[in-house]
């Protein structure tokens, strides 16, 4: 994961769940933060959205290639550097493999491991949770 250096993420399972924290969030957060790296949350339900993410993008519907491309231009940033991290294989994945993203799945969503192989693709990465996420 060494060339990723900007991070686009979904936040419903992947950086809350419900009304909460997914635990090790906050500090993926911080370390973001703390280390300059352009990030971007995208959420189609503003009620989660914490005040401390410096960089929002709301939207209505789920990720696609289009929203990817957006996503990329307004971070100034190339795909080739950047990983979409998302739980769902059909939205968060699928857009960011097509947008030439690489990407990770974490399993604290609403994907179990033994999905993946529904999918004629794959996740760079599967991880358990943005905890895992090595800054
Ligand atoms: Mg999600």
């Amino acid at each position: 994961m060494e060339s990723v250096k900007h991070f686009i993420t979904d936040m419903d399972g992947v950086l809350v769940k419900g009304m909460q924290m997914i635990p090790g969030a906050g500090r993926f957060i911080s370390r973001l933060q703390e280390q300059g790296r352009e990030y971007l949350v995208l959420t189609n339900n503003s009620l989660y959205a914490p005040r401390d993410l410096a960089h929002r993008l709301h939207t209505v519907g789920k990720p696609n290639p289009l929203m990817m491309r957006s996503a990329l231009n307004y971070l100034d940033v190339h795909s080739e550097d950047t990983v979409m991290v998302g739980d769902r294989m059909e939205t968060d994945i699928v857009a960011g493999v097509e947008s030439g993203m690489r990407t990770i799945l974490v399993l604290s969503g609403v994907t179990r491991r033994e999905d993946i192989d529904r999918f004629p693709y794959r996740p760079s990465w599967v991880l358990d949770s943005v905890a895992e996420i090595e800054l």
